[in-house]
């Protein structure tokens, strides 16, 4: 069905884990096929469906909840399916194949002046396909939304082998249900997202970024709070709390923010937006207490976002390991989350360090280990449990960006109401009566 040489059996190792190879989790597959369109997915999913074989579907498998992970079958790889089916720069619009890569994307639509506004970490190994499949939304989300957001319509096929398409380029939509909103994040348990419809914005004149640093997470949390009463919509309010920063903030570009709870805010819009509104910022996190603030320019602000790219590396690099988390609550819980946090991992001995996106309430909390040791895995897994406990306590979510895949398929009971469990299991049941899809996820 899509030629030999697109079908790798045995599988190949590295199509059986993903971002979380370093928790261990490992899957198995009878073999990867590749297909080319979504005319040849549909014939895969067919013969799967009639055969009874699992499929999972892979996107560039950087997820972290290990949902690209198979449990068995096929893993079905979008990566041969990347081309831009049409491009309307005036239109602002965009209809491409699922395995583009996420910054391919970003690259083709900058050239013409236009902007596709999701940026998670990963853009040059994730596909668009995987930021659909999982709503993937990075610091920008605050104020832009996540990928969800941007995509007016999908082709996917669906059991038991049929292409459909929901939406398309057209910018308002509300006939029947949202089934758009239904694939979005879905973790490929309901379809194969084979192509998708995206609108665009023209790209923004300037972007500037604020840093200011606070005595400790009270004081942070309340700037959090002040930036979003400036009056000034931010681009995005970002946080590094104080193990965190002690761990990274040595080579902060433009001079060492030295100890304290680090929040990172940024103003965009036309040069003279751009401008106003940092100075907007700048007033709110000076009457927050900020003990120092930098305004990066030219070279300093690329600078910055490198460095703030590069915290999730390097806190792993702290003891060679983390179980990293990304729980969300209300913002106006975050400093309850921060402390609670700290606590568990106090109260497991395990080294805790957190950032994140602290306009979304996110959180990227980490629990340090040693990937050897078995004890510090045991310790850190207790602590994420409790975390997400937390989470919940205070009215928030167990994954607010990566999704529940393997890893916190048994927490999802604990979030839903039996109503939303009974409403899931039917929407499953409607897309995919026999459980093929990425069985065991989700
Ligand atoms: C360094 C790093 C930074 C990251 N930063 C962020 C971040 O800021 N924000 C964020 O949200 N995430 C982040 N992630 C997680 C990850 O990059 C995102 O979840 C991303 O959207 C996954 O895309 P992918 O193509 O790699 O998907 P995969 O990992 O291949 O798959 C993810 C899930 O989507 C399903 N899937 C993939 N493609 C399709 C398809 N075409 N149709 C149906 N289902 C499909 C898979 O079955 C799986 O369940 C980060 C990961 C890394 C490694």
């Amino acid at each position: 069905m899509v030629g030999a040489a697109n079908v790798l059996a045995p599988a190949p190792r590295e199509y059986l884990s993903d971002g979380t190879a370093g928790r261990g989790l490992e899957g198995r597959a009878e073999a990867v096929v590749r297909p080319g369109s979504a005319e040849e997915v549909a014939a895969v999913l067919a013969h799967c469906y009639a055969e009874g074989v699992p499929i999972t579907t892979r996107g560039g498998g950087t997820g972290f909840a290990g949902g690209a992970v198979p449990q068995g079958g096929i893993v079905l790889s979008t990566a041969r399916m990347a081309r831009v089916r049409a491009f309307d720069p005036l239109q602002w619009r965009i209809h491409v194949e699922a395995g583009l890569p996420t910054a391919e994307l970003r690259r083709i639509v900058r050239g013409s002046g236009l902007w596709f506004p999701p940026d998670p970490g990963a853009a040059e190994q994730s596909q668009i396909g995987g930021n659909v499949a999982t709503n993937a939304g990075g610091p920008h989300a605050f104020k832009y939304g996540t990928t969800r957001a941007w995509v007016t319509g999908i082709e996917a096929v669906i059991p038991p082998g049929e292409i459909v398409t929901t939406g398309g380029p057209v910018r308002k939509n509300v006939a029947g249900y949202d089934l758009v909103g239904l694939l979005a994040g879905s973790e490929g348990t309901l379809g194969i997202v084979t192509a998708v419809w995206l609108r665009l914005i023209p790209a923004v004149e300037a972007a500037l970024p604020i840093a200011a640093l606070f005595a400790g997470l009270e004081a942070g949390c309340t700037a959090v709070e002040a930036l979003m009463g400036s009056g000034v919509v931010p681009a995005c309010i970002e946080y590094v709390d104080e193990p965190a920063l002690a761990a990274t903030g040595h080579d902060f570009p433009g001079g060492p923010p030295g100890r304290g709870f680090l929040v990172i805010a940024e103003a965009d819009g036309s040069a003279a937006e751009a401008a106003a509104g940092r100075a907007a910022l700048r007033e709110a996190l000076a009457g927050a207490g900020a003990t120092w603030i930098a305004t990066p320019s030219g070279d300093d602000i690329p600078a910055l976002w490198r460095w703030r790219d590069s915290i999730s590396p390097r806190v792993t690099a702290v003891r060679g390991g983390k179980l990293a988390e990304d729980v969300a609550v209300p913002v106006d819980r975050l400093a309850d989350a921060l402390r609670g946090s700290a606590e568990i991992g106090a109260r497991h001995g395990v080294e805790t360090m957190s950032w994140g996106h602290a306009g979304d309430g996110n959180l990227h909390t980490s629990f340090l280990v040693a990937p050897e040791s078995a004890d510090d895995h045991a310790r850190a897994e207790a602590a994420c449990e409790e975390l997400f406990d937390l989470a919940l306590r205070l009215g928030g979510t167990i994954t607010g960006e990566h999704g529940v895949g393997l890893l916190k398929r048994s927490h999802l009971a604990d979030q839903l109401s039996p109503a939303a469990q009974r409403l899931n299991a039917e929407i499953k049941r409607a897309f995919d009566p026999k459980g093929l899809l990425n069985p065991g996820k989700g």
